[in-house]
């Protein structure tokens, strides 16, 4: 799910839900990173509303504790449940991200479906944290709770750190973008423009890198940012740290996403593909281009397949680089030809180079490549274009009530986000349809398009 857009002057907030007893304090507190909610035995033991505030790389959030909130039902201490209630759902409603809490060694709950079932309808980010999945033979509980329907679980061990900053990163991935000033719409949102990582300078590109463990992304990764290492800073309070680093390069500043597990040698044991699959869907979530490494040595395999499907999905362009190309004979260099076009055709034009990771061999054309992917991706359309497109739109279409968009500009790129001037209120699924026609008019393809209305 896109992130919407910010509210001026208010921090993000994330709600905390589930039934009692699933450990939302102790993941709180987790977050927090010091005891402030009560952690109890006894089931609904933390009642009152609570919002703290808590940051993650470099952004400040409130956590906003519901206090076991459960819909109605029946038998339920009535008054006491009502009020819990009304409080909890004023906390979703306004929550920008809901986390839902659930217990893996319990399995899926009546209550946990009634949650589940009172989020699915919800406009904004829904995350479910698997908690008590306190080892890696642990694992394999969490499927269940695709279940609930509100997409991959992430498995979290409030207790003992495990897997808490794969979920902030999902987090902050999910939470309204911030707006780096001059860049884009500061006459639309005065104040927001906060960014304490843009320093006025061009905004960076955010590239992640991706693929199966062992396919050399830590070698790229090293090879990419050379001897510069800077940035090493660690979360207190959780097991795995997001941490990005930011290098010069002659396109300017580009932000590598997620790279903590790329500075040592990861470990690789049988929840490794998995968590590691995970773990690359937030940080694709989180940037801009993905640069996905397959090991050609071993082939295009299902996993990349799938990696790279969802890396489409989200709408994130994608650079394919098969590594080791060095240890290839040519009947295998001939091979893996074949197995691109079989396996990831649906990319399209995707740049695919062939690289050394450990040489450097080929690397010199990845800059180029990144260069023409990103000026895709903050494409400037001609004003009048713009507007010719509108007129188009709104002939064959007229919006209801006389309401009509008089003029329209893009206000801003990475995203391309259109400003319309408007002589009252448009309905939403008319500015749905202005968006595909936007959309189609300039083959913006899979890249996400934002809308925003002024009234003249
Ligand atoms: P809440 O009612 O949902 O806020 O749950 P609490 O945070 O009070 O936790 C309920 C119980 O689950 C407590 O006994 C916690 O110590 C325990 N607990 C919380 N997180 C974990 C975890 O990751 N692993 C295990 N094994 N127990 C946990
Ligand atoms: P990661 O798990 O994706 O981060 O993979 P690593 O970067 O740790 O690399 C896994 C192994 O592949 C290491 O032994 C690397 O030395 C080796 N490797 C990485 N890139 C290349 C390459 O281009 N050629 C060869 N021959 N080996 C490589």
């Amino acid at each position: 799910m896109r992130p919407s857009t910010p509210i001026p002057g208010r921090l993000p907030a994330v709600a905390i839900v589930g039934r009692p007893n699933v450990g939302k304090s102790t993941l709180m507190n987790r977050i927090l990173g010091r005891r402030e909610a009560i952690v109890a035995e006894q089931p609904g033991v933390t009642r009152d509303r609570k919002e703290m505030s808590a940051s993650w790389q470099g952004r400040e959030f409130t956590v906003v504790d519901t206090g076991g909130w459960l819909p109605p039902r029946a038998g339920g201490n009535a008054s006491m449940d009502a009020k819990v209630s009304a409080q909890s759902e004023r906390s979703m409603a306004e929550a920008d991200v809901v986390v839902v809490v659930v217990d893996s060694q319990a399995g899926i709950t009546g209550d946990d479906e009634g949650v589940a079932g009172r989020l699915r309808g919800r406009a904004g980010p829904v995350l479910v944290a698997v908690n008590k999945v306190d080892d890696e033979s642990h694992g394999n509980l969490i499927w269940e709770f695709v279940g609930l329907g509100l997409g991959d679980p992430f498995p979290v061990s409030a207790l003992h750190g495990r897997g808490v900053g794969d979920l902030l990163d999902a987090v902050m991935a999910a939470l309204p973008e911030q707006e780096p000033p001059g860049r884009s719409g500061a006459e639309d949102n005065p104040g927001t423009g906060n960014d304490p990582g843009a320093g006025g300078s061009s905004p960076s590109v955010s590239v992640s890198i991706v693929g199966r463990p062992n396919a050399g992304k830590s070698t790229l990764f090293n090879r990419l940012i050379g001897d510069d290492r800077s940035v090493v800073h660690d979360q207190p309070g959780t097991t795995r740290d997001a941490i990005d680093t930011v290098v010069q390069t002659e396109l300017g500043p580009i932000r590598f996403v997620d790279t903590a597990g790329m500075r040592r040698r990861a470990r690789i044991d049988e929840a490794a593909e998995y968590y590691s699959l995970l773990r690359a869907l937030s940080a694709v979530d989180r940037s801009d281009i993905a640069l996905l490494v397959v090991d050609a040595t071993v082939g295009v395999t299902h996993q990349d397949q799938r990696l790279a499907e969802r890396i489409d999905a989200a709408g994130c362009p994608v650079v394919v680089l098969l590594n080791k190309w060095d240890r290839l004979d040519t009947e295998a260099r001939g091979a893996i030809a074949f197995d691109i076009d079989r396996r990831l055709h649906f990319l399209g034009e995707a740049p695919v180079l062939r690289i050394s990771a450990l040489s450097g061999k080929g690397l010199g054309r990845l800059l180029p490549e990144l260069r023409g992917v990103i000026a895709e991706y903050r494409r400037r359309v001609p004003t009048q274009a713009v507007n010719r497109v509108l007129r188009d739109a709104q002939a064959a279409h007229p919006a209801p009530d006389g309401a009509r968009v008089l003029y329209a500009t893009q206000g801003a790129t990475d995203p391309p986000t259109f400003t319309l001037f408007a002589n009252r209120t448009l309905p939403r699924t008319y500015l749905r349809y202005l968006e595909h026609r936007i959309r189609d008019a300039f083959d913006l393809g899979s890249v996400p398009v934002k809308l925003r209305v002024r009234r003249r």
